[in-house]
């Protein structure tokens, strides 16, 4: 009797119980096998770096496998056999290794989830699925309570809190007597202090480029495939999590929301490929972050805001996920069905903050929070943008970008495509919100102060066009009382040349 565990792109989590004794032999009954294929390579047009790092990672742990004395069947895009998706390539298995048993650990995306939930049925063979010991949260239990009703993200956040005793006091207090610091963290980052270096990585993954293009693999955006610049070992994403923590993290929480020509990482951690694909477990960059703190190198606030991104907001869209999918794909309650504009593919806009934000996911597959958020997201919003089309451009380009965690952050919270499970109100913002956490305005074609106009700034006609859209829907929802009291402050002439503008530039939307 042998048995297969198959091992996902993404479940690179050295620490999984699977590989402690006494499965460890070469010649026993485990297999594991890590395969490359097409199916993952196309089911959306990657960014190049994304498809070099997985599979640079993916070959890594298999050779990290082997050396510790573990037998590993390992598939390659180009091998002349590779049936090019899962359930293929596992029927050629079975028969070649006489498999009478499958494992698997439970896929993070709902697409690949229940396609291996079919795989008993269709191989004939009995697979046992187990959890991926990687996440905080059970994603069952979270799932079954979401569907009931979803909480805000904070009281999530803070059971998580209590249940890992994190930052709270010996009376089961948060620590500094607060929740949530994010009023102290929402600074914008004039020049100083310096910026911290990035750590670097230099990786020379020309050969499996070359590997990939020869096989007709369709990517978006810059490969540096000379010089990767990811961690793509365990080793290499604990030594960038370990400069992080010195270098950048005592003013993350500050410049949490600050956005700058000069860096597209800021003070940002840039871990979150290292954690999606489980190079990193959650609790070790959160203790990392509490041991700074507990060495009086970093404050509260800037502790607290880093750990809610991590303990709070990834457990949390993973719970929206699984409570909501698969119908969540087609969530669009605002009736958006705009194309995105032509110039998503290329940053060719003559809107500084876009240009910018675009341009550098394109080169680098990243870019932060704020700017996915406010800038490339918020555009889209208030453009009336398709959420399939914002959906696929977002786990295309970034190099993070798995569906549990992209689709939520997009749709939800970036596109209000959920109607307020993610945010209590959408995240639109006019010029005025760019122009205050970013340096982008002061260079633009556009003038951030105009409302209309000459080079009046897209994002104020369109900002006041998206509610007066949406007041029906929007107007009675008291986040949004003051916004919608300012709009009717305005004088009828004003709001009808603001309406014009937007009406002009939705009209030539690629131009602008
Ligand atoms: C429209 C949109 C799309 C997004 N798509 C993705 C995606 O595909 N994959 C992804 O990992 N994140 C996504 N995010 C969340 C967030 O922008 C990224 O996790 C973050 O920018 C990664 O960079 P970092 O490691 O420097 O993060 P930091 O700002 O340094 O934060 C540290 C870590 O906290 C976690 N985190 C922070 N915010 C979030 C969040 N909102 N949701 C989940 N985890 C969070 C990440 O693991 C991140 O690495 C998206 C956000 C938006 C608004
Ligand atoms: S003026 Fe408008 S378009 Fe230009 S950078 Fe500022 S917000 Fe962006």
């Amino acid at each position: 009797m042998s048995r297969l565990r198959l091992i996902l792109g993404d479940q690179l989590n050295v620490k999984h119980s699977w590989f402690r004794e006494p499965e460890r032999s070469a010649s026993g009954d485990v297999i594991y096998v890590l395969m490359e294929v097409r199916s993952e390579t196309d089911y959306v047009v990657h960014h190049a770096q994304k498809v070099l790092g997985i599979f640079a990672a993916m070959r890594g742990f298999s050779n990290a496998l082997q050396a510790a004395g573990f037998r590993v069947h390992y598939i390659r895009l180009s091998d002349a056999d590779n049936q090019q998706d899962f359930i293929g390539n596992l029927r050629q298995l079975i028969n070649r290794f006489g498999i009478t048993r499958i494992e698997r650990q439970q896929a993070d995306e709902y697409r690949l989830e229940s396609l291996l939930l079919a795989a008993p049925e269709q191989l004939g063979v009995p697979v046992r699925v187990v959890d991926s010991e990687h996440f905080l949260t059970d994603r069952t239990t979270v799932a079954k309570k979401f569907a009931i009703k979803v909480p805000r993200m904070e009281f999530f956040y803070r059971e998580l809190r209590k249940q890992y005793h994190i930052l709270l006091d010996e009376k089961g207090q948060p620590l500094g007597g607060q929740w949530n610091y994010d009023q102290e963290n929402r600074k914008r980052w004039k020049g100083s202090p310096l910026l911290p270096e990035w750590y670097t990585l230099s990786a020379d993954l020309t050969e499996l480029w070359s590997e990939i293009q020869g096989c007709g693999v369709k990517t978006i955006g810059q490969a540096q495939a000379a010089d990767f610049p990811w961690p793509i070992t365990r080793a290499q994403a604990k030594a960038w999590l370990a400069h992080f923590i010195v270098t950048a993290l005592p003013h993350f929480g500050e410049f949490q929301d600050a956005m700058s020509t000069a860096s597209s990482r800021l003070f940002h951690a840039g871990i979150s490929f290292a954690l999606n694909i489980k190079l990193l477990h959650p609790l070790e960059v959160i203790h990392a972050a509490l041991n700074e703190f507990n060495a009086g190198k970093v404050s509260i606030a800037t502790v607290e805001g880093f750990v809610r991104q991590i303990l709070g907001w990834r457990e949390f869209v993973r719970g929206i996920y699984w409570s909501r999918m698969p119908d969540y794909a087609h969530a669009n309650v605002l009736n958006h069905h705009r194309p995105l504009p032509r110039w998503y593919w290329n940053g060719d806009t003559k809107m500084n903050c876009l240009h910018h934000a675009i341009s550098q996911s394109f080169a680098g597959a990243y870019a932060h929070h704020i700017q996915r958020l406010m800038i490339t997201g918020n555009f889209a919003l208030l453009a009336g943008c398709a959420p399939d089309e914002v959906d696929a451009w977002y786990l295309g380009i970034y190099i993070d970008a798995f569906e549990w965690v992209e689709m939520p952050n997009t749709r939800g919270m970036s596109q209000y495509a959920d109607g307020g499970l993610m945010g209590s109100k959408p995240y639109a913002g006019s010029a005025s919100y760019i122009n205050k956490m970013s340096d982008y305005c002061k260079n633009c074609h556009y003038q951030h102060s105009l409302r209309h106009g000459e080079n009046a700034c897209p994002f104020n006609s369109l900002y006041w066009d998206f509610h007066a859209r949406h007041a029906s829907r929007l107007s009675t929802n008291p986040r949004m009382a003051m916004t919608y009291r300012l709009w009717q402050k305005m004088s009828e002439e004003e709001r009808e040349k603001i309406l014009a503008q937007a009406q002009v530039y939705l009209e030539r939307l690629d131009d602008l």
